[in-house]
């Protein structure tokens, strides 16, 4: 019998991260301050420990992981790598699918290969609190996860419309010892702001993302801490593709392509960055973000300097971005409905050497359903998107007769989305196309960067 699962042992766990930024043909671009002058590490200090600040300016191609948090990812990695016999039978394609599966990590998703470094750098530096946001959840749980291990307090702004239609996630974070609080709050100014000028506002991330931060910033005990976007959290992240390419070796095979959901881009950018590597020496490999059609920011959004939140208080990054004061539609994939992008991702997209689709969310429940009846894990709505992807590339290839390796990351599972299925099997979800209009108004509010 063939493969199913493709496993590793405990001492296979990465030694080091990748960074990818030693293998891009330029430079990421600079960060820049309000004044439009690039910034210095000191001027992230007052929110994150000096050790993530470094590793978010490195060009080190390999990073070391501290001994603890290799000891911590130990709980649940190696994550599985599984050849998808029974989905490919489904679709009676040649190509061959593989996928790897990090809803294995206790919060049940990727998320927690990043809170668990970013609590320890954290506590190393004697921090005491963490203030964070959360959209859909899975990040609010993960670093409440991970603050607990190392002992530290942690501090929740979930955007308020995640917050009600969500209750078990936020049941999650209170049993890891975290505080929520339901974004926008009256726990500080950003939040009341918002609440004064429109007292149902439902809330977004780039809002949350502001409450966080001025939170952090004002108390020197207290850091913020992000969930992706940021260089080291795709840097931790590439644990992900730094298993799957020992796990190819392992079966003798090797992707045409890879598919991953991408919202801020940090699962993605975890699974194809150690790809690219290959790929920057020469290698036939295509790395492939998916993205919904109701926030399609890498396939419409406009390459440029913006804010990463609402109330501008984050540096000036060059992304693809909607704009910051975009207000996302209510579709069920939350965690996709990020303004912006990984500038590392916008950058390596906007140089041709990744790519990007989107797909229209009927679509992605579908293909949800069809892996769970062939698989049986039922899939985020968020990882949706890439098995939706991977599933087109797995029909073309059924029609034209190639025997393509398919690759996709399930970034995590859907127990706490199901919601989310019930409304699908009601009839009662849309497909939704960002309108070119909110997308071209958005133009004219970004900042003027010289
Ligand atoms: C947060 C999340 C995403 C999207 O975030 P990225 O930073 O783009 O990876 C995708 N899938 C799951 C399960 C998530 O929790």
């Amino acid at each position: 019998m063939p493969q199913t699962k493709i496993l590793l042992d405990e001492a296979d766990i990465p030694t080091h991260w990748y960074n990818v930024v030693a293998d891009m043909p330029n430079p990421p671009a600079p960060v820049l301050g309000p004044d439009g002058k690039p910034i210095g590490p000191e001027a992230l200090a007052p929110i994150f420990p000096m050790s993530l600040i470094e590793q978010e300016v490195s060009a080190e191609r390999w990073i070391a992981i501290p001994e603890a948090v290799r000891e911590a990812y130990r709980l649940y990695r190696p994550s599985p790598m599984f050849r998808a016999h029974r989905l490919e039978a489904a679709l009676g394609t040649p190509a061959r699918i593989y996928y790897k599966y990090e809803g294995v990590s206790p919060a049940g998703s990727h998320k927690v290969n990043t809170s668990i470094p970013q609590a320890y750098y954290n506590k190393e530096a004697g921090i005491k609190r963490i203030a964070t946001e959360t959209g859909a959840g899975q990040w609010g749980s993960s670093m409440a996860l991970a603050g607990q291990m190392f002992g530290l307090e942690v501090r929740v702004y979930m955007v308020k419309i995640s917050y009600q239609q969500k209750p078990y996630r936020r049941s999650m974070m209170t049993t890891w010892g975290a505080e929520v609080f339901a974004s926008p709050s009256r726990e500080t100014q950003a939040g009341r702001a918002a609440l004064d000028a429109d007292p149902d506002n439902q809330g977004s991330l780039g809002l949350a993302i502001s409450e966080a931060v001025e939170e952090a910033a004002s108390r020197p005990d207290t850091n913020y801490a992000l969930g992706s976007v940021l260089n080291h959290v795709l840097l931790h992240q590439t644990v992900i593709g730094l298993e799957a390419k020992k796990q190819f070796e392992k079966v003798g095979d090797y992707p045409d392509m890879i598919f991953a959901p991408c919202g801020g881009g940090s699962n993605f950018g975890g699974v194809a960055f150690p790809f690219l590597a290959d790929k920057a020496a020469g290698k036939q490999v295509r790395l492939v973000a998916v993205e919904p059609t109701s926030c399609p920011t890498l396939t419409r959004g406009h390459y440029a300097y913006d804010f990463g939140d609402t109330a501008k208080l984050t540096p000036l990054m060059k992304m693809y971005t909607l704009g910051h004061d975009f207000m996302p539609p209510g579709i069920h994939a939350g965690g996709l409905r990020y303004h912006g992008d990984s500038t590392l991702v916008s950058q390596l997209y906007h140089e041709k050497l990744l790519e990007a689709v989107a797909v229209p969310q009927l679509a992605t429940f579908q293909a949800g359903v069809l892996f769970a009846r062939t698989e049986g894990i039922i899939p985020a709505p968020e990882s949706n998107h890439g098995i939706a992807a991977c599933i087109d590339e797995a029909l073309r290839c059924k029609a034209s007769g190639e025997k393509k390796t398919l690759f996709f990351n399930l970034s995590g599972h859907g127990h706490f989305d199901m919601g989310a299925y019930d409304r699908y099997f009601a009839g009662e979800l849309e497909d939704y196309a960002y309108p070119e209009e909110a997308i071209n108004a958005a133009l004219e509010r970004l900042p003027k960067v010289a």
